[in-house]
């Protein structure tokens, strides 16, 4: 086929522990990926350099051995590309689709307050989008030109056809004013840079798509398929928070003994399905997982039907102990 290979990629923040959405995203990438010969990888997330830890890594990259979530050659570390990041902005700067805003902290506030009293989000639509009488000892930001008519549809394989008019949109911020680049622009640069051709992540980063899917079009970029899946909530239907237990993965392994294969095999059924299959092994799941499959609507974590399920899984191993 002349297309290009799948390149799926999970890029968690390390900012906490792996959480469940995060492994059931890290499971679905795998998947994709897996079932169409293509490569899946991991991209470390740490540009928030207040917030980042080296625990959190490390947590990260066991929780995904544990689970048997394989990626593909090195872990990339976003931190360590800033100075490509902030390439592609001047080069978006010297093309036109990028400009260097001047706006002071006080004009800015002074917008945020006009907006508020007018009951209206903040859009920030610069006067130095048009303007050349640039002042090189002045700080400054890179914003995005964004499109101001017309509106961006996106056809996502889970949520189906969305679309947003551009002037919701705003100049969003690429390189602040220390050189440092915004999580929008370093997500897309890496994305391409990596080869990325399928993103597939939590629903609560469609707004984000609409953000970054200029930024491919700027560079001239291939754009990838979107497939944003809808979050995993507790069994009475909020979002999942520490009060369902929603704990680090290596709790459910070191508090709970749950086994990988147990919470593998629950994680993929939360949000997917293969007819009534309830015990789903690795090869099966990559031979055959596919997007069209993945449910719209929020999944519940249900404690009880993960405790359930390992008990079989453990049974299994202890039959097949016996067996031995
Ligand atoms: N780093 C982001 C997060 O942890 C994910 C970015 C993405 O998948 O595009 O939520």
């Amino acid at each position: 086929s002349d297309q290009a290979p799948v390149v799926t990629r999970f890029a968690p923040s390390p900012t906490g522990f792996l959480h469940l959405g995060g492994a059931r995203t890290a499971l679905f990438n795998l998947l994709f990926a897996r079932h169409h010969g293509g490569r899946f990888l991991l991209r470390i997330e740490d540009t928030d350099r207040a917030r980042s830890t080296q625990p959190a890594i490390d947590a990260i990259l066991d929780g995904m051995r544990w689970l048997g979530l394989d990626w593909d050659g090195d872990a990339v570390f976003q931190f360590s590309r800033a100075a490509r990041h902030a390439e592609v902005a001047h080069q978006m700067v010297a093309s036109g689709h990028a400009y260097r805003c001047y706006l002071t902290n006080e004009e800015l506030a002074a917008m945020r307050e006009e907006a508020q009293v007018a009951k209206k989000p903040l859009r920030i639509r610069s006067t130095w989008r048009e303007r050349s009488d640039h002042s090189a000892d002045k700080p400054y930001v890179v914003r995005l030109k964004a499109p101001t008519e017309g509106a961006t549809t996106i056809a996502d394989r889970v949520q189906g056809e969305v679309t947003v008019q551009n002037a919701e949109l705003d100049d969003l911020v690429l390189l602040r004013s220390d050189g440092t680049p915004t999580y929008m622009l370093a997500v897309v640069v890496d994305d391409h840079d990596m080869g990325v051709t399928h993103v597939i992540r939590g629903d609560d980063h469609l707004n984000n798509a609409f953000r970054q899917l200029p930024i491919y079009r700027a560079n001239g970029w291939p754009e990838p398929v979107y497939a944003h899946i809808p979050l995993i909530h507790g069994a009475d239907g909020a979002k999942l928070s520490k009060r369902h237990g929603a704990v680090g993965i290596e709790a459910y392994r070191d508090e709970m003994g749950i086994l990988p294969e147990a919470l593998g095999n629950y994680l993929l059924r939360l949000g997917w399905g293969h007819g009534d299959e309830e015990f789903i092994a690795r090869e099966d799941a990559v031979r055959w997982f596919d997007l069209d499959h993945v449910g719209k609507s929020p999944s519940r974590f249900d404690l009880k039907k993960l405790e359930n399920l390992n008990g079989h899984y453990i049974r299994a191993a202890d039959d097949a102990r016996l067996a031995d």
